[in-house]
């Protein structure tokens, strides 16, 4: 299987989030992550590492809002010339504009990453904007990829993206890989994008909530009890034409394989009545028992089995890395969840 990754990634290193609202801790979502999967890769000598092409913003601008756009590339700079007293590794937000808030856009850094920043687990470093590039073009690679006739392909995408909507970053994503490749891969016909993260794909949601031409599937712990908190409801199924087009399956904490392939297999009959011609899967090992994120117990096992019955749509599908953070399980679960699709 060809595998698109960029070396970029590691340009973004924040040192640090504010982990539930409470502690100073060190990223979660680390570079180490892709060395562990790229490890497992080489090891199992079934796929093929390339790097990704260019394709420049407009795919990216067709997904993402202007503003947004200039304020991820010019943030950090402007938070380093702001002079405080403090230390400043990365910029995170002070304040968060209530609904109904939102009428301007202020032109301070702080007061542009309250407007643009959804919460306190996406700082932006040195090299957060070209990192996200880069990991966007593996997402964009992939689809080309599969336009050009692959049945499979693996985007190692980081930083992760289904966190990020049209106009904001948030939970370790700064763009939407996955919708930038759905968008890409819809102007040849219908596409489905399935999200397995162990968290909802908020981003991915609010993007093609009220659009009838990309079926928009998620999975996910129960926003009830679990970030994002605010979306991933059963009750939001899109808006306008897009109304039925949209979908979650909320689980509840402590879910285990037969339960999700359970919920699994009705996410996937409502794939195949759409009839796509392309399936994106944003792929969070997160949903891994023993993730020190997630708190639904999914097995190795059952990570192999929710491969299998993903392959079994018979799709031509774009795999794309999202969550995952027990570094010592994440390369082999990957592997796992891969080794169903065709090479
Ligand atoms: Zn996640």
């Amino acid at each position: 299987m060809q595998v698109f990754h960029s070396d970029a990634h590691i340009q973004h290193a924040p040192p640090f989030e504010i982990f539930d609202g409470g502690e100073k801790i060190p990223n979660f979502e680390s570079p180490e992550r892709m060395e562990r999967i790229l490890a497992a890769l080489r090891s199992s000598g079934n796929f093929e590492i390339l790097p990704p092409e260019d394709f420049g913003l407009t795919p990216i601008l067709a997904i993402h809002d202007q503003g947004y756009l200039d304020f991820l590339a010019s943030a950090y700079a402007e938070w380093m010339q702001e002079p405080t007293p403090y230390e400043k590794s990365a910029l995170i937000p002070a304040t968060f504009p209530p609904g109904g808030w939102r009428n301007h856009i202020p032109t301070s850094v702080l007061g542009k990453a309250g407007y643009y920043v959804m919460d306190l687990a996406a700082p932006i470093a040195a090299g957060t904007f070209s990192a996200a590039l880069a990991s966007a073009n593996c997402a964009l690679s992939g689809a080309a990829a599969l336009a050009a006739g692959s049945r499979a392909i693996f985007a190692l995408c980081r930083p992760p993206g289904h966190h990020a909507g049209r106009a904001n970053c948030g939970g370790y994503c700064y763009l939407n890989n996955a919708a930038i490749a759905a968008q890409w891969l819809s102007r040849h016909g219908n596409v489905a994008i399935l999200d397995i993260d162990y968290h909802a794909g908020n981003g991915t949601q609010e993007i093609f909530f009220s659009r009838a031409d990309v079926l928009t599937i998620s999975l996910h712990a129960d926003p009830n009890e679990e970030y994002p908190y605010f979306a991933g409801y059963a009750d939001e199924t899109g808006a306008g034409a897009g109304l039925g087009f949209h979908r979650n399956f909320p689980l509840p904490l402590g879910a285990d394989d037969a339960l999700y392939l359970q919920t699994l297999s009705q996410a996937c009959e409502l794939i195949r009545a759409f009839a796509p011609q392309a399936l994106v899967v944003s792929a969070g090992m997160d949903i891994y028992g023993e993730d020190p994120l997630g708190r639904i117990r999914v097995s190795r096992e059952g990570i192999s089995q929710i491969g299998k019955m993903i392959a079994g749509l018979n799709l031509p599908t774009l795999v794309v890395m999202e969550g995952g953070y027990n570094n010592d399980a994440l390369g082999k679960n990957v592997v796992a969840f891969l080794s169903s699709f065709p090479a």
